[in-house]
Formats: structure tokens, sequence, C-alpha cells
């Protein structure tokens, strides 16, 4: 058919990665446009993702703070909550971001097309007009040539085939658009998603287990951290079913009956109000017509790329949540910049841009939960699973001062290093902030930072950041006598 439009580089999907490739692109002065499905850019992460989670959280820290002060003889009445003004709120949030984000898109000159995007061949892809959030194809097509083109097409909630189609079963989507506060609530999945949302949930008023098949909460941070995590959060669940799973669920009119089986699991069906399925995302690759192209999908739908994010078809590059693990909105903008500066520097002879390639020694992770969890490279279990010879230092908060005066000395700061070079090779925090202070861990390690390193950086007291200056002088045998 008729090409209706013509670009140097189209980027298919506009969650972080994606803008975040098309902005770079654009600067770098490729004629770019994305597409995109939904009415507004940001992907998953701005409209259903890390943003509306994260204005719920803090939400949620506010009255569990207020409910802790008591023991500094403050106390406050018990908190109402008006649902439809915190629906109101996190939308609030959203839209000033994903309308920054169309601006910007604006001021770079790169279009915006809205609509379903498949592949015809490796050189044009149509494009299928949709309506709103709801991806309804309206059936009006164009078809766009590209000479380079950024796949960035995200991932989907996982849902398990044996749950019923019913209002009160949602994945995170559905929990995040905030219809009702249930009484109680089943979190399917002990993972980052779901313990985020059972935290909101539950400083709401809901009551809530969780049912996780693995044997334990959390499968990426250290082991201490998860524990002192579910501490903390003792009062917040009624059960945590570990090494278990769900296996049928029945949608009656009062409940949702649910029967389990595993190590854990109650011996007959449990009835709860409503159930968060977060059992995990699978990649988008499989539906953009990639095939048409010749761009391999791989195991599972993700998308094989080398370190420039290429496809095996050299001109189509890939990134974000399509390509791999960690599913993380920071992994998937350098994956785009990288792209971006690469399709630059072929477009334009400039070999030093077009050598531009994804290096990160580590990417962060982090539990926005109350406490947060924050890691960054190695845990000590995993060195040691690898033969490796690590050093560990943990400083407690118990012996920092402006923990002990936030009421947060349960936490611990933690390094690890490799035992012959010294350099810093992971760390984990634990505690309120923990994901706003794990940057300084990435940064040593990127760095190639040693104990003598962090411990000699003058760190403002007292903040729980120096907390990492101090595991850093632990491991390297001296130590400050600041609380
Ligand atoms: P996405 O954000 O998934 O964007 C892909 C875009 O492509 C979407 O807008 C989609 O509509 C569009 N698209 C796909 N196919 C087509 C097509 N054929 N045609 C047109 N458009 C298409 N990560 C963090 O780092 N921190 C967090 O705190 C965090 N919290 C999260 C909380 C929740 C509840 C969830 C679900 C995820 C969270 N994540 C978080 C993960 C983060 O959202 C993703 O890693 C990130 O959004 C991935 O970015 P992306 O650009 O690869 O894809």
């Amino acid at each position: 058919g008729a090409v209706d439009l013509e670009y140097d580089l189209v980027v298919l999907g506009a969650g972080p990665g994606g803008y975040s490739a098309a902005f770079r692109a654009a600067d770098l002065g490729l004629r770019t446009a994305i597409v995109e499905r939904y009415a507004t850019l940001g992907g998953v992460c701005l409209n259903v993702g890390c943003i509306p989670s994260k204005a719920l959280l803090h939400v949620a820290a506010v009255i569990e703070e207020a409910e802790h002060v008591d023991k500094a003889g403050i106390v406050f009445a018990k908190p109402s909550v008006d649902v439809d003004a915190l629906r109101k709120h996190k939308d609030g949030v959203i839209g000033k971001l994903t309308g920054g984000l169309a601006g910007m898109a604006k001021a770079r000159k790169v279009d915006v097309l809205h609509g379903y995007g498949s592949f015809l061949d490796p050189y044009h892809l149509e494009i299928e007009e949709t309506s709103g959030n709801r991806q309804d194809k309206s059936g009006a097509k164009q078809v766009v040539k590209f000479k380079q083109c950024i796949i960035a097409a995200g991932s989907a909630a996982v849902h398990l085939p044996f749950l019923p189609r019913d209002p009160r079963i949602v994945d995170s989507t559905g929990a995040l658009e905030l219809r009702q506060v249930p009484g109680k609530m089943l979190v399917i999945g002990g993972g980052i998603i779901g313990l985020e949302m059972a935290t909101v949930y539950s400083a709401l008023g809901a009551r809530i287990d969780v049912v996780e098949m693995l044997d334990r909460l959390m499968q990426g941070p250290d082991a201490d951290a998860v524990k002192v995590w579910e501490k903390q959060n003792a009062q917040r669940f009624d059960k945590i079913m570990l090494k278990t799973r769900t296996v049928a669920v029945e949608a009656r009119e009062d409940g949702l009956y649910v029967s389990f089986e595993g190590e854990n699991a109650p011996p007959g069906p449990v009835r709860y109000d409503m159930i968060l399925q977060s059992a995990g995302r699978s990649p988008n690759g499989g539906k953009i017509g990639a095939e048409k192209a010749g761009v391999i999908i791989g195991e599972r739908g993700f998308i094989p790329v080398d370190a420039q994010m290429r496809t095996n078809v050299a001109h189509i590059f890939a990134i974000g949540d399509v390509v791999g693990q960690p599913m993380l909105a920071h992994k998937a903008v350098h994956e785009g910049h990288v792209a971006a500066e690469v399709a630059a520097g072929e477009a334009q002879g400039k070999a030093e841009l077009a050598r531009s390639a994804f290096d990160a020694t580590v990417i962060p992770g982090v539990a926005y939960t109350h406490p947060e969890v924050a890691w960054v490279g190695y845990t000590e279990a995993q060195a040691k699973a690898e033969g490796k010879k690590v050093e560990t230092a943990k400083f407690p908060w118990a012996a920092s001062g402006r923990a002990i005066a936030n009421g947060a000395e349960y936490g611990f700061t933690k390094l690890v290093f490799d035992a012959e070079t010294h350099r810093v090779i992971g760390g984990t925090l634990v505690g309120p902030s923990a994901g706003d202070m794990i940057g300084e861990v990435c940064l040593a390690i990127e760095m190639g930072a040693d104990a003598v390193d962090i411990g000699k950086t003058i760190h403002p007291h007292p903040t729980l950041g120096e907390t990492v200056g101090m595991a850093a002088e632990l491991a390297h045998g001296s130590c400050t006598d600041l609380p």
C-alpha cells in the first residue's frame, strides 16, 4: 500500500524506554516518531506502574507515620479515607507527568502517532488507530516508513489461566484504579509489585494475605533485609503463605473462594473480597508482527539484542522490558539512550556515537514498601554461590543517631567487598529512603571504589546516608565515633 509518513527513526512504544530513545534521537538530529496505542505517553511506568504506585505509597506512608507518633506523645484521630479524592490525586500526579512528556515531545518535534503498530516488513509499520486507553482499534490505518526502528513495546501482567473473569480479580493496573478498599484481600505473588500494592491497600484498611510459590518474599535482595522487612510488616498481614499456590478460585456473590495447595495451604477454601494477581510480567514481543520484519523473538517473548541494543536485524533495535530482566524503568531508559545514539551515529556517519553500548556493571532494585529495601550488585549469598571470596560489613541503624531519631533503628546498611581488591561489589539497605541512598553504592561500584574510598568520603551528619560511609569504615577497620 501507499506510505503515509516517513521518518529516520520510528520508536514503537512510549514507555520510559521509548520516550527516552525518541528524545535522545531527536536531540541528535534524527527525524523521529513514536507510535503509542494509548492516549498518553509514559507507558506502564507513568500510567499504571512506578508513578501511580509511588503516589499511593506516599499517602500510605503518611497514614502510617501519623499512627506511629503516638510513641512521641502525638495522637491523631483515625484517618478517614476518601477513595474518590485519593484516586483523583493519583490521576493528577500522572497527568502532570504525561502532560509534561507530551510537551517535551512537541518541543523536540517528535511526532506522536496514536495507534497500534505492527510490522509489515523490515522497513514499514502499519498503525491502526486506537481510542483512549481501551485499545479498541477503530479501523483507520496508516503506513509508516522508517530507516531505523526501536522496539520498546514493554510488558504486560501475566494472567493466571484458572482465575475466573470477575471485576473483583485485578492485576496491578486494576489495583491502581482504586475502585474499592476491600475488607479482605489476597495478593498472589510475593514480589515487589504485589508487596507495594499490599502496603497501599493495608494502609487504607484492608486485611491482607499473601501467597507465594517460592520459599521467600522478594527474590532480589539479601535475605537478612527480607527478614527485617518481614518483622516490620508482621502486623500488616494476616497470613504469608510461602511455598504455596492458589489452584482454584470460585466467584460467588458473597466473595471469591480460593483453594490453595502446598506447605502452608489452609485446609479448605478461603473467602476474599478482592484478589490481586501479581505473579510476574511477560514481554509484548510476540504481539507486534516482528516476524514480518525478520526480527527473532526469543524464549518467552523476549527479543534477543546485543550490547548496542540491536536485534538480529541490524537497523532494528529493541530496549526495555521487551528485551529481558530486570524489568525496570531505569534500565529501559539507559538502553533507550544507547539505541538512539547508535542509530544516530550510523545515520550520520559519526563513528564514536555509533560505538555507544550498554555496559552498566550493576542495575539497582528497590521495593518502595515500608520500610524500603534497596539492593545492587552482589548479595553475600550470590557471591558465595559463585565461589567469590568476599568480605561484608553491616552497619546496624541502631547505631545511627538519625535512624533512632526517626524511629528507624531496625534498619541496616550492608556492603559486600571483593576480599582481594576490597572494592565494593554489592550493597543492601533496608529502612526508610533506602531507595534514595542506593545510588551512592551504584556509583561506588561503577567507579571501582574500595572500602577506604567510601569510608573516607565525608558524609553529612546526622543522616541515614552516612550509614553507607560507616559500613565502609567497618570494613576497613576504623570507625568514627559519631552515633
Ligand atoms: P512500557 O512502559 O511497558 O511501555 C511500552 C509501551 O508500548 C506502552 O505504552 C504500550 O502501550 C506501548 N505498546 C506496546 N505495543 C504496542 C504496539 N504494538 N503499538 C503501539 N504501542 C504499543 N520500575 C521501576 O524502575 N521502578 C518502579 O517503582 C516500578 N514500579 C512498577 C509498578 C508497577 C505496578 C508495575 C506494573 C511496574 C513497575 N515498574 C517499575 C516497571 C516499569 O514500569 C517498567 O520496567 C517500564 O515501564 C518498562 O518500560 P518500557 O519502555 O520497556 O515499556
